[in-house]
């Protein structure tokens, strides 16, 4: 069966375009399609846990999708407060995901740490905050909660240094940040030969056979036991199962020249229910991203570009709240792709009649807080029939 290309215009390759390059014909036991955090941790989980042959296949560089996009917030949770988790998914699997993600964290740290990778790596805390009185009263909610369930819950006043216009908020001294690029690139560096790594690669149809599956690539053909799927916002574009479960959805940052001083108690700020975040680098410049609210439809897609809209809607959020921010160098301006998920929860596991083929991703926009700990549950799983982790959670059968 032909997944990709005959699914998406974009993903199809003409009889010209796939004969222009000699192809490469390997056999592996395991590809993984997609070098972001997922497939790079998941390559990574491979090799250390396992004496597997990998090959991961990625059509850019490794992190240049979202993993190389977004803001390097490192925040327990899901991308909604703590009570609306709680009124989604009740109050057992609210903590068992808040848990994961806790942990997702204390992975992140012992893989910066075993492997020596240098990235910005900063236990800076982080602030939920609320910039609506009725954003408030649910946080205030939240942390009461939260306290309950034995996480750390600290409510604060509104008077967050150099953040005007705020009600005030939930901190969380133990969440962190890192630089993204740098922490996959690193884990990239700590492979063993077990690892092939295949850039600039893009895979454009698998199939799946009667003894594993077949991927066709760029300038590679590979013949394998089991393809993951680790495409995260790209899903739709690589699989019809996929397609309007996983919701390609932009999101948009921008970058302010650096400023000396620390700023923010060295928070980082989560605010707006998450629609918007910021925070200050090592070297001083301050990172903002959002606003998708007013603009969700615009926002769906897989275009690669900066809106004038949302990009105004930046700039109108530093007037109005980051004042100490306004006129200064606005030095970079992206977007990226995020997989949203029906449910806001990531989905894991194999297609439907499509043995041999699996998915992980569609993080709603904090794969970075879920990608570690999931990725090691389900290599585990793959490879002793077993984990701890709960990836039931996360199934992709509740969306059969
Ligand atoms: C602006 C923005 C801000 C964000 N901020 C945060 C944050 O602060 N904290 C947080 O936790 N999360 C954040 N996120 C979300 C986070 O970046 C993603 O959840 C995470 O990077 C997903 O990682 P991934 O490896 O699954 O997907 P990706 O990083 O998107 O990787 C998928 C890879 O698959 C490749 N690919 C796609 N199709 C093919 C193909 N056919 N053949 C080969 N390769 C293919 C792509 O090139 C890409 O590199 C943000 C996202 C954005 C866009």
């Amino acid at each position: 069966m032909n997944y990709f290309g005959t699914e998406s215009k974009s993903m199809s390759v003409s009889y010209w375009l796939d004969k222009r390059n000699v192809k490469v014909k390997i056999k592996t036991d395991i590809a993984i399609i997609g070098g972001g955090i997922t497939g790079v941790l998941l390559a990574y989980w491979m090799d250390k846990l396992g004496d597997i042959k990998v090959a991961l296949i990625e059509k850019g560089e490794i992190g240049s999708g979202a993993t190389g996009r977004n803001a390097g917030f490192l925040l327990a949770g899901t991308s909604e407060n703590y009570y609306r988790m709680q009124q989604q998914y009740g109050k057992r699997r609210s903590k068992d995901i808040y848990s994961l993600t806790i942990e997702n964290h204390n992975i992140i740290k012992e893989i910066i740490n075993k492997n020596s990778i240098s990235c910005d790596y900063t236990p800076c805390g982080s602030i939920t905050a609320a910039v609506t009185a009725e954003e408030l009263a649910e946080l205030e909610k939240s942390a009461d909660l939260l306290a309950k369930d034995g996480f750390e819950s600290k409510l604060i006043g509104n008077d967050i240094p150099d953040f005007e216009n705020c009600f005030g908020g939930i901190l969380k001294q133990s969440d962190g940040g890192l630089n993204p690029v740098r922490f996959v690139n690193g884990v990239v560096s700590s492979y063993s030969e077990n690892i092939e790594l295949f850039q600039h690669c893009e895979v454009y149809n698998y199939n799946t056979t009667k003894n594993g599956v077949k991927i066709t690539a760029d300038k590679l053909i590979v013949d394998c036991e089991m393809a993951i799927l680790a495409v995260n916002g790209y899903a739709g574009a690589v699989s019809s199962f996929l397609k309007g479960k996983v919701v390609p959805t932009r999101g948009q940052v921008l970058a302010v020249a650096p400023i000396k001083r620390q700023l923010f108690d060295g928070n980082s700020i989560y605010c707006d229910f998450g629609f918007e975040y910021f925070r200050q680098l090592p070297n001083g410049a301050v990172l903002l991203g959002g606003f998708r609210q007013d603009y969700r439809t615009e926002e769906l897609g897989y275009s690669d570009e900066t809106t004038e809209n949302i990009q105004k809607g930046l700039e109108i959020f530093i007037d109005k709240h980051l004042p100490l921010l306004k006129g200064r160098e606005i030095t970079h301006r992206w977007s990226g792709v995020m997989g949203f998920s029906p449910d806001g929860l990531p989905l894991i596991g194999e297609l439907p009649s499509q043995p041999g083929v699996m998915f992980i991703g569609g993080y709603t926009g904090h794969g970075l807080g879920f990608s570690a700990v999931l990725s090691k549950g389900l290599v585990q799983q793959l490879l002793n029939g077993r984990t701890d982790i709960p990836l039931g959670i996360f199934s992709i059968r509740r969306l059969i």
